[in-house]
């Protein structure tokens, strides 16, 4: 298979345009049109992974960190970082990066936290906003229904749980035809009064040239009239963090323990807890510490996140228990949850894990 056809069953599940603005997301080394049979998939993309790449026959490595976060203006190997890209570059290696794209879906990587922990069902904690548009457009009436149903297939009308959603108005349009125009209805230079509907749906913002080919492919005037709106709706399925509820509540320490024994952690770094038993957590893999205000908010009883500094922990203010389970430990399920993805939609394409243990940090 092609490099761009693995990105596009990887962009579809979590496009590129979800990262934070601070991120470095997509495909950071190589050319989309080159060949790739097995592709490595790591949570760090270190000198360590590249060699393993090469070593067992991978033009592609998919990693949840990005090499590269800002610009690079010297190549000559005096850091890790140029070591990577220039080894990669020699070698046809293909670097892909997934990486607050992938945090912020709500099949991403906080929702394989919440199912290792066993919350079902969790919630976006900071939902997005600005990821929402709405389309009116006005069609014929015995066209509204074609025009409708190819724009439910490019991802208009879906709200949460449903799909199909549009608000439909009669009215009358008024056209007149000039000079050059080649119209389905009407003449030229006769002004013409047709019944048609106005529509409107909601769609999500990255899928705009998708929903705008559907509509101009299948409403069969010549000029399509419609209007695209900004909304300032957030969006409860992409953002930061989850939360969610434990099926049985649980006593804190017990919970602590079991966190840090499927993580995997040398060490949970925790607060004093304030309360007996946890039943609601919120998660955010990686550094999660701007979230406390909203994992708060959402009542949680427990913060699992990574990367905290001493003077934030005062900031649970026995109010919630934050731990620190460790950075690499919190996300490194990413690997198995990307090659899941992978092997669900591309059966006959094959991915591997990486074998280097790319965490900096170790437990004495
Ligand atoms: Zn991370």
């Amino acid at each position: 298979v092609k490099v761009k056809e693995i990105l596009t069953v990887l962009r579809d599940w979590a496009p590129e345009s979800f990262q934070e603005s601070y991120d470095n997301s997509g495909l950071i080394v190589g050319n989309p049109d080159s060949e790739v049979n097995k592709a490595l998939v790591s949570l760090d993309c270190t000198e360590a992974v590249v060699d393993e790449a090469l070593a067992t026959g991978c033009s592609l490595i998919i990693s949840h960190h990005p090499i590269v976060f800002s610009g690079l203006k010297r190549f000559n190997g005096s850091n890790y970082i140029e070591r990577v890209v220039e080894k990669a570059i020699k070698n046809d290696i293909c670097l892909y990066a997934i990486h607050t794209n992938l945090d912020n879906v709500n099949n991403g990587v906080n929702a394989k936290i919440m199912e290792l922990i066993g919350v079902k069902n969790p919630r976006v904690l900071a939902p997005k906003k600005n990821m929402i548009k709405k389309l009116e457009f006005f069609s014929p009436k015995d066209a509204t229904e074609t025009v409708f149903d190819a724009l439910c297939a490019a991802g208009a009308g879906e709200i949460g749980n449903y799909s199909g959603c549009s608000f439909r108005l009669d009215g009358e349009g008024t056209f007149r035809p000039e000079k050059g125009s080649n119209p389905v209805i009407g003449e030229q230079g006769v002004l013409t009064r047709q019944q048609e509907d106005r529509v409107e749906m909601v769609f999500p913002a990255h899928r705009q040239n998708a929903v705008l080919k559907a509509l101009f492919d299948a409403h069969p005037y010549e000029e399509v009239a419609y209007q695209v709106l900004s909304l300032e709706n957030i969006w409860q399925e992409v953002g930061s963090g989850m939360v969610g509820n434990l099926e049985q509540p649980e006593p804190v320490m017990d919970f602590l323990k079991r966190i840090k024994e499927v993580f995997g952690t040398g060490c949970v770094k925790y607060t004093q807890p304030h309360v007996k038993m946890v039943e609601r957590v919120a998660v955010c893999g990686g550094s999660g510490s701007f979230l406390l205000g909203n994992a708060m908010g959402a009542k949680a009883d427990v913060f699992i996140t990574a990367d905290y500094k001493y003077h934030q922990f005062f900031d649970a203010e026995k109010r919630i228990v934050i731990a620190d389970i460790g950075h690499y430990e919190s996300e490194k399920f990413t690997m198995q949850l990307i090659s899941d993805y992978l092997s669900e939609k591309i059966p006959n394409f094959a991915t591997c894990l990486t074998k280097s243990n790319t965490n900096p940090v170790h437990y004495l």
